[in-house]
């Protein structure tokens, strides 16, 4: 597997380099909403510090990232008015990896839609 490389986007959001809409923050994670949604409210979350994807990630980074993908999932249930959540993850480009900083998708789902494919 391929060196962490932190000049990757999302290492240049959480180093404040590009803008990005944040939704929600804590010591570990950040949480922002996706440039090109899925889903009406796509937010993605990801860990502080490096970690290319799952298969690099520490048992510390994945224990911050999932409690807060949980709290994003109530959050779009309450706040983005869904009826159901996927929570979708990628890993490698062969995975369907396109940004190589560890994230989860968060998806609102309500009754009758289709989430749209990526890219
Ligand atoms: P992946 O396929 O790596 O799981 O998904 C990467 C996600 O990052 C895509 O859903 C894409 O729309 C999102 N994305 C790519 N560039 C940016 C950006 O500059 N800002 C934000 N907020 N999202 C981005």
């Amino acid at each position: 597997m391929a060196q962490y490389d932190p000049n990757n986007i999302f290492a240049k959001i959480l180093r404040g380099e590009l803008p990005s809409y944040k939704v929600y923050e804590d010591v570990g994670t950040l949480v922002f909403m996706d440039i090109m949604p899925r889903s009406d409210g796509h937010m993605l979350v990801i860990p502080k510090t490096p970690c290319r994807n799952l298969l690099d990630a520490s048992a510390e980074q994945l224990a911050a990232v999932m409690a807060t993908a949980q709290k994003m999932s109530h959050v779009a249930m309450r706040a983005f008015d869904a009826q159901g959540v996927t929570v979708q993850q990628f890993n490698e480009a062969e995975g369907g990896q396109e940004v190589f900083h560890l994230h989860f998708h968060i998806l609102p789902r309500r009754g009758g839609d289709t989430v749209r494919p990526p890219g």
